[in-house]
């Protein structure tokens, strides 16, 4: 390392060239050596003028060379002009180098340079380096100083006891840090040489002084240091006031230990190496209820006891060294200290005492009393695994009965549902987003309002609420819930959390709705007879509860449907389909879903009815279609009405586009439920309107029976009273023959009047009774007519009938001879009575199969709507009296044929007359 400093001027030089202490050499451009003075040639022991023009490479250490080049360079150039200082080794002439500390300066092209031997210094200095090395590296403070007592070195432990930063001591006098006067310093230095002298080490007490002028003392070691071939002293010295601190520490801490371990609720016990107790605590006394007295001869390393606990394997561990935990055990005094007592759980942590070499010397055993905690923890257990049963339980309960949970704490904005009440609203798992709007949005619009009120009646009245309301799924459907909330309050009586339960009740909701819809039906059908109003109100029922129209049509027995029903929430969508029923009548046939739903009795449900219009334009035409599209009908559901015997008509069902209403299998169901309620209402409504009527035709058949009772039975009175006052007047005229047959005649006329009325009466209640038995015989048919005919033409002749007769076969019949004639009598009976004064033709015709008798008047003919109740019992097409009869005539004629397996009808158009034909079966 060189310094710089300002350069040597020429008188200078001169005084230097002769300086008696220092070496000079004067270096010329070439780098030799040009002059040498006294002392460089004695310190470097060359004769006078022997190095003279020798190069300086040649005297300088090979290590040194760089740097010295370096600088002689630096000076001839001119970068160092001034005095520049440098240390290097010089060669001796016995070979060994001396350390020289240059100081050069150039003039005139050479160097002068003017030198110290500084061999030594650097040598001493040198081994203070490795010395330092070393010394720094111990943890005690280390001074050294000469004999003089000035500090040569200080290592960073010394500094830092005494608070002075690096080196900041080095070549003060040792006064500095012990706080002793100069002559006290002194003797003191010199006790410790005389003692080293003779001990080879002095040991004591050192007083030292901080920075600060903190005083405080120190435990010491001296010894002698040779360096540089002078005295000096090692002073190693540790802080005693930390030390005298920490045994103070350490008896506070054997005092509190002490204390600790009389005084602490924590059984805690000390065992030797051999495993003799040393000393226990009155915790431990307490717990196994004996004195410490009662352990003499107690070894825990020969209890058995720690076998059955398991405590021997952490006892083996602890007196290895190692401190142990030791698990919970079970103790019973009993055998560990031959005390009656209650067994005890205890947990223990064992503690090796180790001496300064960490050598074990004790085990000290801290034990812990958990048998509430054990107990307390077993009841938990139990408890819990209960508890985890009923809650593995309710959580699958509350999975099979897929029951929602939801939270909701009050006054933000965040819902949370569970997967199973995502389910329920129609979200996949994690689709809701918990905002509390979105929760409001799935209530059903008109359940909103009362769902909050609700909500805020539960909280004023701090109960549970239970609602049943409807929700809307993101896809439009609608839902019913069951939902249940509890509101939980803090502190200040402010809601804090609700919680609660969904269960989705929609089927059971919709199956109760059901009932009760068809409950109403029900009761709608049992409040009146009147078929149109109870069927208008029903078909209004179901329009309001499932679909959005109900059209009712009945089958009229001429195979007709006469649409009685109407019922949609648009009044001109009403008047539309029956219009469209007037202008386009339907019969009993042809393929449409009406007639399909009659038919076969099975329900027809469309969806969409849309597919079937081409099909229904082919048979009405497109105008039909014209005509339905205007109703807007989607879905349709047809269903049959159907009494016990007879087919009573349809109901159709429909929905329109748009509309909330869609049929599925239960609005087919529903359909299906109306359908049966009313046709048994409606057949017992038809049934009930027929006995109604059954009955007035009974009263005025009573009233014309007792007419025409009374008839002859008044003409015959008459006719017996007038002979007995003419009897009485002595008038015996009434005895005159001619004149007593004629009246014997007209009796007998009368008579044959009631009897056959007796007698169709009698049939009646035979028919009744199902008692009219046929008594078949063979005769032959057409001389048969002929004689009941024969019998016939005075009264027809009377009536002025003329009779034509045409009867070209003859044919053998097996039948009631009788009864057939009842029915021929009856037919030519009334062909006279209702076609008096016109001529009848009579024709009797065979076919292979059968023989008809054919009765054809020109009386006033019979109306098409009463061609069929004319067979019926007490029905007459004509009213009242004008013409006597009872109605039972062809009622009772009808069942004689039927009985032969034949047919009895009539073919007439009013004023056209009649034409009744009887046909019987050959084979009978
Ligand atoms: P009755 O003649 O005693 O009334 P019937 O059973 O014989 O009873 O006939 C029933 C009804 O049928 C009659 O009341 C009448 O209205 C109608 N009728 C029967 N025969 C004829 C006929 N030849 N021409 C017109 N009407 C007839």
């Amino acid at each position: 390392m060189s310094r710089v400093m300002k350069p040597w001027t020429a008188d200078e030089l001169r005084e230097i060239a002769n300086l008696p202490t220092h070496l000079v050499v004067i270096i010329g451009p070439d780098n030799t050596f040009i002059k040498t003075n006294e002392i460089t040639n004695h310190i470097l022991g060359w004769e006078p003028g022997e190095i003279i023009g020798e190069k300086v490479r040649n005297f300088t250490h090979p290590e040194d060379w760089e740097d010295t080049i370096v600088t002689m360079s630096g000076l001839h150039l001119g970068t160092k002009k001034v005095v520049t200082e440098f240390t290097n080794r010089c060669l001796r002439k016995d070979g060994t180098y001396r350390w020289i500390s240059w100081s050069a300066s150039i003039n005139g092209g050479c160097i002068y340079a003017l030198g110290i031997d500084v061999t030594e210094k650097v040598q001493f200095e040198h081994e203070l380096t490795i010395q330092g090395l070393v010394l720094e590296s111990i943890s005690e403070g280390v001074v050294i100083c000469d004999e003089e007592g000035t500090i040569v070195y200080t290592n960073s432990a010394e500094e830092n006891l005494l608070d002075y930063g690096s080196d900041e001591l080095l070549g003060k006098p040792i006064q500095v840090i012990n706080g002793h006067d100069e002559v006290k310093s002194k003797e003191q230095l010199r006790k410790v040489f005389e003692d080293i002298e003779k001990e080879g080490i002095w040991i004591g007490e050192w007083d030292n002084i901080k920075k600060d002028g903190t005083k405080f003392t120190t435990s010491c070691r001296v010894t002698t240091l040779m360096l540089n071939e002078e005295r000096h002293l090692v002073i190693v010295q540790r802080d005693i006031s930390l030390r005298k601190r920490r045994q103070q520490e350490k008896d506070e801490l054997q005092n509190r230990f002490r204390t600790f371990f009389e005084q602490s609720n924590l059984p805690m016990e000390i065992y030797d190496m051999e495993g003799n107790p040393i000393v226990v605590n009155k915790a431990w006394e307490d717990l196994f209820q004996t004195s410490k007295d009662n352990l003499k001869g107690y070894n825990i390393l020969t209890d058995p006891s720690t076998v059955t606990t398991g405590m021997l394997p952490y006892l083996q561990r602890a007196y290895a060294g190692e401190a142990v935990d030791v698990p919970a055990f079970y103790i019973d005094p009993v055998t560990m200290v031959g005390r009656p007592g209650r067994g005890r759980w205890l947990e223990a942590w064992f503690s090796p005492v180790k001496d300064e070499n960490g050598k074990v010397k004790e085990l000290a055993m801290i034990l812990k009393d958990v048998t509430e905690a054990k107990e307390t923890e077993a009841k938990l257990k139990v408890s819990q695994s209960n508890f985890r049963v009923v809650s593995d339980r309710l959580s699958m309960a509350v999975k099979v009965a897929q029951i929602g949970i939801w939270e909701w704490t009050p006054g933000t904005e965040k819902v949370y549902w569970d997967e199973t009440l995502e389910g329920i609203y129609g979200y996949e798992p994690g689709g809701f987003s918990g905002k509390l709007e979105d929760y409001t949005a799935t209530i059903y619009p008109d359940d909103r309002e009362g769902m909050w009120k609700i909500i805020a009646e539960s909280q004023a009245s701090k109960k549970p609420y239970i609602v049943e309301h409807r929700i809307l799924r993101p896809n439009g459907e609608i839902r019913w819930i069951h939902c249940s909330g509890t509101t939980f309050y803090d502190d200040n009586n402010q809601p804090k959390l609700m919680m609660g339960t969904v269960i989705d009740i929609t089927e059971k909701k919709i199956a109760a709705l059901d009932q009760q819809f068809l409950a109403d039906i029900s009761e709608t059908l049992s409040q009146s007879f009147n078929i149109h109003e109870n069927m208008n109100e029903i078909a209004n029922l179901a329009v309001k509860y499932f679909c959005d129209g109900c059209v009712i049509d009945q089958l009229k027995s001429d195979g007709e449907i006469e649409r009685i029903v109407v019922a949609h929430g648009n009044p001109e969508i009403r008047e539309k389909v029956f219009k469209i029923h007037e202008k386009f009548p339907q019969r009993y046939s042809g393929e449409h879903p009406l007639f399909t739903a009659l038919i076969t009795g099975k329900t027809v449900m469309l969806e969409d009815s849309r597919p079937l219009w081409p099909q229904l334009a082919e048979r009405f035409g497109p105008e039909y279609l014209l005509e339905i599209a205007h109703i807007n009908a989607k879905g349709n559901i047809v269903v049959r009405l159907k009494g016990r015997d007879n087919l009573l008509g349809t109901m159709t069902f429909f929905t329109n586009h748009g509309s909330t209403h869609k049929f599925d299998q239960r609005s087919k169901w529903l359909a299906e439920e109306i359908a049966y309620r009313s046709s048994m209402s409606l057949e017992n409504s038809l049934l009930f309107l027929n006995s109604q009527e059954a009955i007035k035709t009974r009263d005025e058949f009573l009233s014309i029976a007792s007419h025409e009772l009374k008839t002859p039975l008044t003409s015959l009175t008459l006719q017996n009273q007038m002979r007995r006052r003419q009897l009485e007047k002595g008038d015996q005229s009434v005895l005159e023959e001619t004149k007593y047959l004629r009246m014997i005649d007209a009796d007998h006329h009368q008579l044959r009047r009631i009897n056959r009325l007796i007698d169709d009466m009698l049939d009646i209640a035979r028919i009744r009774a199902e008692r009219l038995t046929m008594h078949k015989e063979e005769f032959e048919f057409c001389t048969f007519i002929e004689d009941v005919i024969e019998r016939f033409t005075p009264q027809m002749s009377a009536v002025g009938c003329d009779l034509s007769i045409s009867l070209n076969t003859s044919v053998i019949l097996n039948a009631d001879r009788y009864r057939i004639e009842q029915v021929v009598v009856n037919m030519l009976t009334n062909a006279m009575k209702y076609g008096a004064g016109k001529p009848v033709r009579i024709e009797v015709t065979r076919t292979n199969y059968k023989i008809s008798f054919l009765v054809h008047d020109n009386g006033p003919g019979i109306d098409q709507k009463d061609v069929e109740r004319i067979f019926q019992r007490f029905e007459r097409a004509v009213s009242g009296r004008e013409i006597s009869g009872l109605g039972l005539g062809l009622y009772i004629s009808r069942q004689i044929v039927e009985q032969h397996d034949g047919t009895l009808f009539v073919t007439s158009e009013l004023g056209k007359g009649s034409t009744f034909v009887m046909e019987l079966p050959l084979n009978a």
